[in-house]
């Protein structure tokens, strides 16, 4: 099932559990504004290249949009569509108040030089300068974009409307971003783990981990988790799959992958086929990578006891009702990877302000949000008698279609 489909699905059976009114299926289902554009450059050797450029802006109820802007090949209409809808539901889990936006470019970025890519970042931006705003919808980065890409938009957008460094989040700490908001999405992961393990009576020390996904967000919450004792047995990203079943090393592991780009030949560890690593045996799988990777496929084979989602709809619906059978404890996307945009709210409070948090301040608080957004999805699942997807859903849907009553139809 594709990524919209199986979000809308989500969004359909919280609602029926909501005994929601049509209505809001209707407005809430639609989004706000969606843009797509054409982003054509000129390359280092002088040939022009075109690349698919959207800007989807899914739900203001309960505050400006927000939402990522991705760069990589599977960005699509239904799949940005998809991850707008996310973030609306995803905002209103953790009770920031923003609302849900996403964007990208179809492209595979690790085939432009860096000029190349801040010229295809200032033709995004020149496409979407006039739908953003800090009170409309305020980009952060996502998959195949980071702190400079953002510095990039800032700078672009400040042609057209004059400099506001809350325009973006995410961005460079010199130019008023948040420090912890390059970790925060997977030091949110690993706050949401330790509630969710507590709640087992468990915790993470002892425990064996599988993660899928080794950039930014894999990366830190390897780092995380083996700083708390876990034992992280085998990890993969584009590259390649390692295993140890004694747990890998994973500082050393870090700095082979910063050296030499890869995971491959890493002297503490053996090579693995990549697709096994999600039904290797563990009690945590991880996926931290791309959508759709539990199938009906795969799903039966999987051994871990609980899943984490750090990746946005890495479970299609067919896989979760046989992982749910199976007793499989599913963490949803719209909670376990909130942790980046709770610290990007953070950072516009910084940024509004006109003050700086230490790092200390920004961890702790984050650790505030994830605990009482698992207490909250919790409270739901007891009242709905659900599993903590629908808990989940059930908490973002009912707080955003609350405000949406509140404010009206607009007509
Ligand atoms: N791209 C991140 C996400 O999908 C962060 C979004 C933001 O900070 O606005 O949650």
């Amino acid at each position: 099932m594709n990524a919209l489909a199986s979000t809308n699905r989500n969004f359909r059976h919280a609602a029926r559990l909501l005994s929601l009114d049509s209505k809001f299926e209707k407005s809430l289902l639609m989004p706000y504004r969606e843009i797509k554009f054409e982003c054509t450059i000129p390359k280092d050797d002088g040939s022009l290249v075109s690349y698919v450029g959207f800007r989807v802006q899914h739900d203001n109820s309960r505050g400006p949009m927000k939402g990522g802007i991705r760069y990589h090949p599977k960005v699509e209409h239904d799949e940005v569509n998809a991850l707008a809808q996310l973030m609306t539901w995803k905002t209103a889990v953790v009770n920031v108040p923003y609302g849900g936006a996403k964007g990208g470019i179809g492209c595979s970025p690790k085939d432009f030089s860096v000029s190349e890519l801040e010229r295809l970042t200032r033709v995004f931006t020149q496409k979407i300068h006039d739908v953003i705003g800090v009170n409309i919808d305020v980009p952060a980065p996502d998959m195949g974009t980071n702190a400079q890409t953002m510095a990039w938009i800032s700078d672009e957008y400040s042609k057209f409307h004059g400099y506001s460094p809350a325009i973006v989040t995410g961005k460079p700490i010199e130019l008023g971003g948040s420090l912890g908001r390059e970790a925060a999405t997977g030091r949110g992961v690993v706050f949401a783990t330790e509630a969710l393990l507590a709640d087992h009576g468990k915790s993470i020390k002892g425990l064996t981990f599988v993660i899928q996904g080794f950039g930014n967000v894999g990366s830190w919450v390897a780092r995380l988790i083996h700083e708390r004792g876990g034992k992280i047995i085998a990890v993969s990203d584009v590259t390649g799959a390692v295993k140890n079943p004694n747990g890998l090393d994973i500082p050393a592991l870090l700095e082979h992958k910063e050296k030499s780009g890869s995971l491959s030949n890493f002297d503490d560890g053996d090579m693995m086929n990549a697709d096994e690593l999600l039904i290797h045996e563990c009690d945590v799988l991880v996926p931290c990578a791309l959508s759709g990777v539990l199938t009906r496929e795969n799903a039966g084979d999987v051994k871990a006891k609980f899943i984490i989602e750090a990746a946005n709809n890495p479970t299609d619906p067919e896989a979760d009702e046989i992982l749910s059978k199976k007793g499989v404890v599913i963490l949803p996307d719209i909670y376990a990877n909130a942790g980046g945009v709770t610290v990007s709210y953070f950072e516009l409070v910084q940024n509004n302000q006109h003050i700086m948090w230490d790092e200390e301040k920004v961890n702790a608080e984050l650790k505030k949000y994830m605990a009482g957004a698992f207490n909250s999805i919790k409270s739901m699942c007891r009242t709905y008698e659900c599993n903590l997807r629908m808990g989940a859903f059930t908490l973002g849907v009912s707080r955003v279609a609350q405000c949406t009553l509140l404010r009206g139809w607009g007509c």
